[in-house]
């Protein structure tokens, strides 16, 4: 094979524990060519290197192949090297930034969580049509009371560890922030306050005053807004290229290929079969060490 084969490509390794950090560099330095420019971007738990491979994404299911077979518990990004950090940051909430489903926890108070809940898996394989399951789920909260809604958010909904560490550092360096949501404006709002994202999308929960109508306004936002959502607020900054998109479900797919950078998180096999690639051991903030941002750049 002769040089001009090969392209300069930028690996990043992010490990759950400093074991794994080990194994997985052992694993980046046996097949990498010409590895040059290590640099450590967060003591014992990630790492970059560029190196020279013929075909980057090759290189990036091959390295991830291993890790698996050897059960090392690590994340890992393989990008063309230059033009990392992104100029937008764009989000699903529902057990992307939190770690709940909204409405399977709202669900729990009108007493159909297990019906709720199934429904909502099949929904984010992509094995039901998103806006019939959305409907047929809110219809079931008829007449749940206002007031549950908060009671719901307070002892139910937990941010995901680095959801707030992602947003803050992003836009501390200049980027938009955006949550955009199949998920209802009652939660976005509030989790874009507590994670400090800039901007919220979501879908509405109608009421009369006092009960949920058991009904959401129209035109329900699905998979195709989330990609329009995401060429809209990329249109100033050079477009989708220069965006990162993270999401879990068959709904987050269409806007995770879009973006320069589209990740998987914890995600629903067709969509992590679809994205650039994947967060399946640590946090959020591995979104950050993949853009290139070191440990001692996250915002306080
Ligand atoms: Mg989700």
């Amino acid at each position: 094979m002769t040089d001009k084969n090969l392209k300069t490509v930028t690996v990043v390794l992010a490990a759950r524990d400093e074991a794994a950090l080990v194994a997985a560099e052992a694993l980046t330095f046996g097949p990498a060519l010409d590895a040059a420019d290590y640099k450590v971007l967060s003591e014992g738990r990630a790492f970059e290197v560029s190196v020279k491979t013929p075909d980057g994404a090759q290189f990036q299911n091959n390295l991830t192949a291993r890790l698996k077979k050897d059960g090392v518990a690590a994340d890992v990004c393989v990008q063309p090297a230059g033009n990392r950090r992104k100029g937008l940051l764009i989000c699903d909430m529902d057990s992307t930034l939190i770690g709940q489903e909204c409405i399977d926890e709202l669900a729990d108070f009108a007493g159909v969580k297990a019906y709720v809940s199934e429904i909502t898996e099949r929904a984010m394989r992509g094995e039901l049509d998103f806006e019939d399951a959305l409907k047929e789920r809110v219809g079931l909260l008829k007449d749940l009371p206002l007031d549950t809604l908060q009671k719901c958010f307070e002892q139910r909904i937990t941010l995901n560890p680095g959801a707030d560490m992602l947003a803050k550092t992003m836009a501390a360096n200049g980027a938009k922030t955006m949550i955009v949501s199949g998920g209802f404006t009652f939660f976005s709002q509030r989790i874009a306050s507590a994670a400090g994202f800039a901007e919220h999308q979501a879908n509405i929960l109608l009421d009369d005053g006092a009960v949920l109508t058991g009904a959401v306004q129209m035109p329900i936002l699905g998979r195709e807004a989330k990609r329009e959502a995401l060429k809209a607020r990329a249109s100033d900054i050079g477009g989708p290229g220069n965006a990162v998109a993270i999401g879990d479900g068959a709904n987050d797919l269409a806007m995770i290929q879009a973006a320069g950078l589209g990740i998987a998180y914890y995600a629903k096999p067709a969509v992590a079969a679809a994205a650039h690639c994947a967060i399946n051991h640590t946090d959020l903030t591995t979104a950050l060490f993949f853009q290139g941002y070191s440990e001692d750049e996250f915002a306080a």
